[in-house]
């Protein structure tokens, strides 16, 4: 497909229309179940700055928290006990003891039958090889936005091309990468969304999230309006179309602004991942990316799913036994 034709049908085609087309494809590629991924958000330090997230390393009016080993795997169980098929350890970037989270993921995938996703920045590729090594599988890396001028200005002293790099050493370790970026940020020209859409399928992402931009108070975009819904289900059902072959996501930002029905509309428009949250009480209202961020619980999860009329993925069988040498599977 060509740019003009995504730009077409991301500007110009009839909504009811542009839907159809994004739940026909996903029916043939994907069928009816939804994939439930569970998400522990360990840590909220970071050392960036980027200007939209609260978790900015000069944010000092955010309380910080890591959580240890033994919640960090409580966390997992609960998450894998609620019924979820994966596990995604998220944090801010930060400089991550390896063997440590080595550790965590190679207990998590040693317990319980889940493949378990990183979500943790940019880190040393021997970091990246150590925790593939111990059993994670997937990694998440958004793009953030493909204007390289606007990534620029959004993520003081980095750029663009050290996240593309990132994302190429994560596939050449062999990761399910997933990429994805924000719709609506200050100073995003709309037509960047089609050049969005076209790196997340340069990439060949196995997953791509796109979400509403949405203010926190205490960055220097905390004034700015959040980004469209009706937009970002747009940008979820022209994904769809593009990249028929990725898990998508109806993400929590669209949750947080459409808090009623955000997760059902992105699962109508052609979204096929949901992920609820288990970071414990107490520490997750610290993970502030944005402000007023919707906790999605199991219960939200499984009622957007019957209202799209969908079917919850059934668990894959994983490996359980330990790759780690012993004396590192300690924890
Ligand atoms: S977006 Fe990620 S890297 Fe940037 S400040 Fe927030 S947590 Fe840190």
């Amino acid at each position: 497909m060509r740019r003009s034709e995504i730009s077409t049908l991301l500007f110009e085609t009839p909504w009811p229309e542009l839907r159809q087309y994004a739940v026909r494809v996903l029916e043939r590629e994907k069928g009816s179940h939804v994939f439930v991924r569970g998400l522990v958000e360990f840590s909220n330090l970071c050392w960036r700055n980027c200007r939209y997230c609260g978790l900015r390393g000069e944010n000092r009016a955010l309380v910080r928290y890591t959580l240890s080993q033994a919640q960090i795997l409580k966390a997992a169980s609960v998450a894998v006990d609620a019924g979820v098929d994966t596990i995604v350890l998220q944090s801010g970037e930060y400089t991550i003891d390896p063997l440590w989270l080595a550790q965590i993921i190679d207990a998590i995938r040693s317990s319980h039958r889940v493949p378990i996703t990183l979500s943790v920045g940019e880190q040393p590729e021997v970091a990246y090889a150590l925790w593939k090594e111990a059993g994670a599988v997937r990694f998440l890396l958004k793009h953030e936005t493909s204007d390289r001028s606007l990534y620029a200005a959004l993520h003081p002293g980095h750029n663009l091309q050290e996240r593309l790099d990132c994302l190429k050493k994560l596939a050449k370790l062999k990761y399910e990468c997933g990429s994805g970026f924000m719709i609506g940020l200050p100073g995003q020209h709309p037509e960047s969304l089609v050049d969005d859409i076209l790196l997340a399928r340069r990439l060949r992402v196995s997953m791509c999230g796109a979400g509403p931009f949405i203010p926190q108070e205490n960055t220097p975009l905390g004034r700015s309006e959040s980004g469209s819904v009706p937009m970002a289900l747009r940008v979820l059902a022209v994904l769809r179309i593009v990249l028929p072959w990725a898990n998508i996501p109806a993400t929590t930002a669209l949750a947080t602004l459409d808090a009623e029905c955000g997760q059902r509309d992105g699962l109508l428009a052609g979204a096929n991942v949901l992920m609820p949250g288990f970071t414990p009480m107490g520490f997750r209202e610290h993970y502030r990316i944005y402000d007023n961020k919707n906790r999605v619980d199991m219960a939200g999860v499984q009622a957007a799913i019957e209202e799209a009329g969908r079917t919850h993925a059934l668990k894959p069988l994983w490996k359980t036994q330990s790759t780690l040498p012993k004396a590192l599977a300690s924890a």
